[in-house]
């Protein structure tokens, strides 16, 4: 029986990459305002791959329970150049689902994942491109070059953050990266091989491993709306994705557990020792009671944290389905002429 997967037959050679063609993945929510500019924006990205690199696109919305007309926006893009698919998941089930949705969707053997709100700029895609098929990467993942618009508690939150994810981590999850990223066709199956319903995507796509490679930019400001991850709703999506990623919060537990057992053993020594050599009885009330106190609030969060993971193994043993797809509409492109310039292009 093999226990790890092999995925080496798929090519990542210059030809090969091309050939298979890219996959660009979008979630959606309430994105109705800035889509069709986006699409606009995509459709001249794909055409400009095609020509530089004779690439095929498609494109993949995902619309995550848009309560706007988002999707009837979407469904009537047209795909010019581009296959355009659009999925619409029967409820809102959160970003890391609609990944995931789109990812099962996609047909092409590299994808790219981009946020549907214009901060990922689509120029920068070529870039990206350039270092899958030039270079020969299969992750290459983008990050925010600074966070000097961020106030310092926050930036102080990301670090501590990913400072306890990366905790005795064999592959560091770098800090910084985003979403917005492109995986090679051996990485994307790589990462569809994952079977765990609980997802911590950057720390998925980076576990994988293989060849990765860094790039910095400045992410552009909202196109339209506000951010739907406000700081209460990033501190829930940070616990998710610490306690479904990592066993680092356990491990903390147990150190300060340990930490606190001794301070309280080497107190005892001295209450002892003080005793035998003065005679005194020391007093204890105070003392006591900030013990007591103590170890009761430790205790209670070292349950809290032990709840959180028994929470993670009941819903992996549910096995739900991550996403229900209500609608999937599919429009292939309609480019004779232009398939044959890329043909020429990527014989050239
Ligand atoms: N999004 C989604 N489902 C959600 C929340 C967000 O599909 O439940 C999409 C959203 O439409 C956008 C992307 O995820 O395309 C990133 O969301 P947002 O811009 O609100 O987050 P931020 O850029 O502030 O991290
Ligand atoms: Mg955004």
């Amino acid at each position: 029986m093999m226990l790890g997967k092999d995925v080496s037959d798929l090519s990542t050679t210059a030809a090969g990459a091309a050939a298979q063609g890219l996959s660009i993945v979008v979630p959606v929510l309430n994105e109705a305002a800035g889509l069709a500019l986006l699409h606009g924006r995509l459709t001249a990205l794909a055409r400009t791959l095609r020509q530089r690199y004779g690439l095929a696109c498609e494109v993949v919305y995902v619309d995550d329970g848009s309560t706007d007309n988002t999707l009837s926006i979407a469904r009537a893009l047209e795909a010019d150049g581009l296959d355009v698919q659009v999925v619409s998941l029967s409820r809102n089930f959160g970003k890391e689902a609609a990944l995931m949705a789109g990812l099962d969707h996609a047909r092409r053997g590299a994808v790219m994942f981009m946020d549907g709100d214009g901060q990922h700029p689509p120029d920068l895609v070529e870039q990206l491109v350039s270092h899958w098929i030039d270079g020969g990467y299969d992750v290459v993942y983008t990050a925010k070059a600074h966070r000097d618009n961020e106030s310092f508690p926050r930036r102080l939150a990301v670090h501590g953050f990913y400072a306890l994810i990366n905790w005795g981590a064999r592959q560091k999850i770098p800090e910084d990266a985003g979403d917005f990223r492109l995986l090679s066709p051996r990485a994307v199956a790589a990462l569809r091989q994952l079977p765990e319903r609980n997802r911590f995507f950057k720390g998925l796509a980076s576990w994988i491993g293989f060849r990765q490679i860094r790039v910095d930019y400045e992410p552009a400001p909202r196109a339209h709306g506000i951010t739907t991850f406000s700081p209460g709703r990033l501190i829930g999506l940070s616990i998710e994705g610490l306690t479904s990623f990592s066993v680092a919060p356990l491990r903390f537990a147990s150190l300060l557990g340990v930490v606190l057992a001794t301070v309280a053993f080497l107190f005892g020594l001295s209450i002892l020792w003080e005793t035998w050599t003065t005679g005194k009885s020391v007093p204890g009330y105070p003392s006591l009671v900030v013990g007591l106190m103590t170890i009761g609030g430790v205790q209670l969060i070292m349950i809290g944290i032990v709840g959180e993971y028994i929470g993670k193994i009941l819903s992996e043993l549910k096995a739900r389905p991550i996403y229900f797809v209500a609608e999937h509409s599919d429009k292939r492109a309609s480019v004779e002429k232009d398939a044959s310039t890329g043909e020429r292009t990527a014989a050239e």
